[in-house]
């Protein structure tokens, strides 16, 4: 399969307006790889990124899911690692990507589908198994364990040098449904272990690992082990411009945003072909290390929201995300209605309320 070049894929995905939003359009897919932001700058001129793949609000779960994730998917049984991301601010649709809803189910439900198809379908013994952390202020804690069961979990060396969470545990399962109920229950835990720590899911990342392991019938039988990671990344909104006041949001909010930013200079480093990958620079590239460059395949899916209210996220999102891009007029001259949004706005919206209407 060809990545265009790229170690990891750059993908962007707007999500359609929720009923409580003004619906502004400041967001727009020009083509399957071109998204056209209205320049906060100059409202006369757009910016235009380009991507690996662009969807816009239309997009079906299914559509993202058999043209760009199902290929990763699908490299596990050759007994290769892949890695899927959903990167953006709180409220961009990350969750919904990688887990969805029941009705629209995201990437997680139809890859563990897929790969349960594939073991039905071959005649060969594939052992899967699953393992679920979150990393929280670098710290990591295993999601499949109430969190009062254990601490959080120190990352060690093994004897060939390879990174490991000591302690993590690893189900195996043998079926979907095995998996969803094990998986909802793991959910359920990182639930109460926000509410407990007193902060809310989005600060932290949440990591599943679905290991496919078998051995061949032809030889000696060699044993193969592919691995895919599907990431709900922590929301990357600059906290300095909501509610980091006090001491724990600060030291939350710098480690969410170097964590991030290391992320974004690994996929930079990989995609450039760099000599000097900054694994280390973080607790989850280091623990993804084996997982990300060489053969493996990754993809970073930008999540982000058509309105203007989130215009600024965007643009910091985008320039994170895409290295290319260019300032161009806006196709038809339309009026642009001036917005300010307060703090006290954005903070009455990140806590759930319904945007405010502005005539
Ligand atoms: P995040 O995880 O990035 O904070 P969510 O996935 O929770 O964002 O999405 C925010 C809201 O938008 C949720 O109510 C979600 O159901 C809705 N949403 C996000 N993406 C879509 C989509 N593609 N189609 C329909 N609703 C969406
Ligand atoms: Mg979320």
């Amino acid at each position: 399969m060809s990545t265009g070049g790229h170690k990891i894929k750059v993908v962007c995905r707007v999500r359609p307006f929720l009923g409580s939003e003004k619906p502004d359009h400041a967001v727009s897919v020009e083509s399957g790889r071109v998204l056209r932001v209205t320049n906060p700058r100059d409202s006369t001129k757009d910016i235009r990124y380009n991507f690996d793949a662009c969807y816009g609000s239309e997009a079906a779960q299914e559509a993202i899911y058999k043209n760009d994730v199902r290929p990763l998917v699908e490299t596990v049984f050759s007994g290769m690692s892949a890695t899927v991301f959903c990167y953006g601010v709180t409220g961009a649709g990350k969750t919904h990507t990688i887990q969805g809803t029941e009705s629209a189910p995201g990437i997680i439900p139809r890859a563990l589908e897929h790969i349960f198809k594939h073991k039905e379908r071959d005649a060969v013994d594939y052992d899967i198994r699953v393992s679920y952390f979150e990393i929280y202020k670098e710290a990591v804690f295993d999601l499949l364990k109430p969190r009062d069961a254990t601490g959080a979990l120190p990352i060690r060396e093994d004897g060939n040098r390879k990174i490991f969470v000591a302690g993590l545990s690893e189900k195996q399962v043998l079926s979907y449904e095995q998996f969803d109920q094990l998986y909802q229950r793991a959910c359920g835990n990182r639930r109460t272990a926000s509410t407990k720590l007193n902060h809310h899911s989005s600060r932290s990342h949440a990591i599943l690992t679905v290991q496919v392991k078998w051995r061949d019938d032809v030889g000696e039988g060699r044993v193969w082990c592919g691995k895919l990671h599907l990431i709900d990344l922590a929301g990357s909104e600059d906290n300095r411009r909501t509610d980091n006041s006090g001491r724990d949001r600060m030291a939350e909010s710098s480690a969410i945003n170097r964590s991030l930013f290391v992320l974004g200079q690994v996929v930079e480093a990989l995609n450039t072909g760099a000599t000097r990958i900054p694994y280390r620079d973080s607790k989850m590239t280091r623990i993804l290390q084996d997982s990300l460059g060489g053969e493996c395949l990754g993809m970073m899916i930008v999540n982000v929201a058509p309105g203007e209210f989130f215009l600024q996220d965007t643009q910091n999102t985008l320039n994170f995300a895409t290295r290319s891009r260019e300032v161009v007029n806006k196709p038809v001259a339309h009026e642009v209605v001036e917005q300010r949004w307060t703090v006290a706005d954005r903070l009455q919206h990140h806590r759930g309320a319904s945007q405010p209407v502005r005539s």
